[in-house]
């Protein structure tokens, strides 16, 4: 592993206010500036370390700056950056095979920039459906509506806040595009209910990350399943967060065992970089394919550019070498065993997750839940572990999948003596 270069500044407070004096304001940020990182390591400019259990909210799947990734990039960037999808390139046909690959479902993806990027193509797509397959709708539009699920979150564009299944993403925003209903998680009955005539997709998250590290019963996703089909619903897995590995499987719907219809990658299939990815289902294919259609139905710019393909292609081929989703999954269940026994004694109401994608439910009331979780992150921080809060109170564990065990035991016991202190 690369020992960090000699810090360009030790004075963290120079870069932020250089940076409030000069960005957009969007962002709640902690007064840690990073200069560099490599593995689960990161670099601090003042030149403390930190051991990253949360790489970048899941992009950097394998780490900061994977040397294979590294390389994969830097040579593509000396062939060729980017020519737009009127041309076929050899990137693009190296991600999308391996994707298909090892979907379980064949899919064909579309490549753009975000996970949002991608659920709003998973929503297009799905109004398209309803159209062709109006079924018992008697409106002008044919079936249009999706329903997804409370505590879900499926990014922030106008499609994707639609169906995302949190007040607080939002407010503000309203009038929000029509078209979608939102019922509770893990509740068959509950969605069942809500299927109307215009009802043409279901979109859910095979364990819901934002929304509080939450695992469905082992059915539930099947039910999902043998509902679209009872009443020709598309069914969308969101697997921005869970995919590629994270949750022990290459998707977390395998742990389920039942196939979506279209299935939205982002974060950490791009390893670092801007990647999302619509993974359709070949039996929707002529919804967007223009040569029956008569024109593109879908397109972005930049979707599928040299470089970040390059790298997308090489991660999948590690993560598929290195048994990566098993390290994952061994890992994780190790990592499970270790936070129960070290915080039995604690203020702690659950473990849970799947794979290096875990959960921490804190004891508190929920009107304090934010604050501590916050206290918890700081006190990490200071001891040089990284870890994430949520508002709810759950502080979130999703290290790179490649990480090593004693770095992650490592890491869990500062995690466990902050909790316990
Ligand atoms: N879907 C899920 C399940 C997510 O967790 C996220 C982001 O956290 C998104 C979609 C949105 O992804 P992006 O931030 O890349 O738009």
């Amino acid at each position: 592993m690369n020992e960090p270069a000699t810090p360009v500044s030790t004075a963290s407070d120079d870069w932020i206010a250089r940076h409030d004096a000069a960005l957009s304001p969007n962002y709640k940020r902690f007064d840690v500036v990073i200069e560099r990182g490599a593995g689960s390591r990161l670099w601090g400019v003042d030149g403390k370390e930190y051991l990253d259990l949360f790489a970048g909210f899941g992009a950097p799947l394998l780490g900061h700056c994977h040397p294979e990734l590294v390389e994969a990039a830097r040579e593509q960037a000396e062939k060729l950056w980017h020519v737009g999808n009127l041309l076929h390139t050899l990137p693009q046909v190296e991600a999308a095979e391996r994707l298909r690959d090892a979907s379980g479902f064949e899919a064909l993806p579309f490549f753009c920039h975000s996970g949002a990027d991608a659920n709003d193509a998973a929503f297009k797509l799905a109004r398209l459906y309803g159209k062709a397959n109006r079924g018992a709708s008697t409106g002008a539009h044919g079936r249009y509506k999706v329903i997804s699920t409370t505590r879900s979150f499926h990014g922030r564009s106008f499609g994707a806040m639609g169906a995302t299944g949190n007040p607080a993403v939002r407010k503000g925003f309203e009038p929000l595009p029509p078209g979608y209903a939102n019922v509770a998680y893990d509740d068959v009955s509950a969605l069942e209910a809500a299927i109307d005539a215009e009802t043409v997709a279901i979109i859910a998250e095979p364990m819901q990350g934002e929304g509080g590290m939450n695992v469905p019963d082992a059915g539930y996703f099947k039910a999902l399943r043998a509902l679209c089909d009872e009443h020709d619903l598309l069914l969308i897995a969101d697997e921005v967060w869970t995919g590629c590995g994270r949750t022990g499987r290459w998707f977390a719907h395998h742990h389920w065992g039942a196939a979506p219809d279209l299935m939205s990658l982002g974060k950490g299939v791009g390893g670092g970089l801007a990647l999302g990815v619509s993974c359709v289902s070949p039996r929707l294919a002529d919804l967007i394919d223009p040569r029956v259609q008569g024109g593109v139905k879908h397109a972005t710019t930049l979707g599928g550019n040299c470089v970040t393909m390059a790298v997308a292609a090489k991660l999948l081929e590690i993560v598929e070498r290195d048994g990566l989703s098993q390290h994952a999954d061994e890992l994780g269940e190790h990592a499970k065993g270790v936070l129960r026994d070290g915080l039995a004694s604690s203020a702690v109401r659950e473990v849970r997750g799947l794979g290096l994608f875990l959960g921490v439910e804190l004891d508190v009331p929920q009107e304090a839940a934010g604050a501590k979780a916050r206290e918890v992150v700081l006190a990490c921080m200071e001891r040089g572990v990284m870890v994430n809060g949520t508002a709810s109170g759950v502080i979130r564990v999703a290290p790179p999948i490649n990480i090593e065990r004693d770095e992650f035991d490592r890491g869990l016991s500062v995690l466990i003596e902050v909790i316990s202190a």
